[in-house]
């Protein structure tokens, strides 16, 4: 069967996160259709989750094909780019204090990225409350997309940037995502000015990393004086009930990490324990290295659908690289067949390259010196 040609296909986006966003807006810039469908039954279903940092060589680049340089720069914190690395005494061993011009990766809270890529795309682009369930037909295309509420839609193209758990991935990959041997448990800090002070005092205006070899910290600033702190320990996936306990259950869960990181200063521990709200659970997942795919001629995959990686700092990044570059082949492209192939012969190196750098660098984080961090100027 001969590829549709791109100007006439019916492109399906999954997933409304930042790489399926950044595909749309760009696509439609080109003026071509597309539809994005999410599971979450509307843009405010749930907390995006903490602060992100765009890199130049990467995120900034997919934002500038999508015409919104100029509005990402007036929303993020360049001040963010502060780095600290803590001993468990709470003393600073390492800090990275940027300089007034240093643009390389400044902050955005995601719900704040979320909303600038939502909110430049046409009305109804993305059709809330549409978790998919499944992709079947023909292997050639149209394929078939059949959601959890028993609907069907026909797509030329499926774009797969539904995420971790991708059920798109299986159209063309077998391959499932395994636990790294790291859980995050975040926990976040509200009005921490007046509430929190010695908190935002050991945070600065970006990132505070801490570790003993055997558990660490990572706090980041958010915008709104928030707080997000991601407690990172070695421990399997389903820790929280192995340990008799739930989620929910806040003050078990702080007895319990109390304990655990009993050595560390009472300073640090107000990290651990004085977080308003529940704590919330974060595995890490990654997919098997290398992780690639048989062409297909009507399905293909962006972000962390496609390689899922430890959490150090470029998923973000890659989604919404990979998302300009499809859509810029699609632009560019005579029909899908030839634009998927254009991106996957670019994405899928690129990602096996980045994996095998990054792969077990989840307990990196565990390290008392992050690689990459204590070589900038440290001070005390
Ligand atoms: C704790 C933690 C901290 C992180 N910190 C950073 C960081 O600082 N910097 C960084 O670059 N990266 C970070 N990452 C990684 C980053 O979050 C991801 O790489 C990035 O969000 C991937 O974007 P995406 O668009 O591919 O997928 P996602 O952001 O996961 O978006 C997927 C979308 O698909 C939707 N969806 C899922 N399943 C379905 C379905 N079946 N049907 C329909 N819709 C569906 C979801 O609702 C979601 O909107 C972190 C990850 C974690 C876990």
């Amino acid at each position: 069967m001969n590829s549709p040609r791109t100007t006439r296909a019916r492109i399906s986006v999954i997933g409304a996160g930042p790489g399926g966003l950044t595909c749309a807006r760009i696509l439609q810039q080109h003026g071509m259709p597309v539809a994005v469908y999410d599971r979450d039954p509307g843009p405010e279903a749930r907390n995006q989750g903490g602060s992100l940092d765009l890199h130049a060589d990467n995120g900034q680049i997919a934002l500038k094909a999508a015409g919104l340089l100029d509005e990402f720069f007036e929303l993020a914190r360049p001040e963010g780019q502060e780095m600290r690395q803590l001993d468990p005494a709470g003393r600073i061993t390492a800090h990275h204090v940027p300089g007034p011009d240093e643009l390389f990766k400044p902050e955005i809270d995601r719900g704040q990225l979320r909303d600038l890529l939502l909110g430049s795309l046409q009305p109804g682009t993305v059709r809330w409350g549409r978790a998919l369930d499944a992709v079947g037909g023909p292997a050639g295309g149209p394929r078939q997309l059949r959601f959890a509420d028993g609907t069907t839609v026909e797509a030329d193209l499926v774009i797969g940037a539904d995420g971790a758990f991708s059920r798109v991935r299986p159209a063309v990959s077998a391959a499932v995502p395994e636990h790294t041997g790291i859980s995050f448990l975040e926990a976040w800090f509200s009005d921490v000015e007046n509430r929190h002070p010695e908190i935002a005092e050991l945070v600065g205006r970006g990132g505070a990393h801490a570790a003993d070899g055997e558990r660490g910290l990572f706090a980041q600033r958010n915008s709104g004086d928030h707080v997000r702190v991601y407690l990172i320990r070695r421990v399997p996936a389903d820790w929280i009930s192995r340990s008799g306990l739930t989620v929910e259950d806040t003050g078990g869960l702080r007895a319990l990490l109390l304990d655990e990181y009993g050595h560390w200063s009472p300073r640090l521990r107000r990290m651990i324990t004085e977080n308003d709200g529940p704590y919330v659970d974060r595995p890490i997942f990654a997919l098997p290295v290398p992780h690639t795919w048989e062409h297909d001629p009507a399905v293909t995959l962006l972000g962390d659908a496609a390689h899922l990686m430890p959490p150090l700092g470029v998923g973000v990044n890659l989604a919404m690289l990979d998302a300009a570059e499809l859509a810029l082949a699609l632009a560019g492209a005579a029909t899908v067949d030839d634009a998927i192939r254009d991106y996957e012969r670019v994405m899928l190196p690129r990602a096996v390259e980045t994996a095998e750098a990054l792969e077990g660098g989840a307990a990196d984080l565990l390290s008392v010196d992050v690689p990459g961090f204590g070589h900038h100027d440290a001070q005390q």
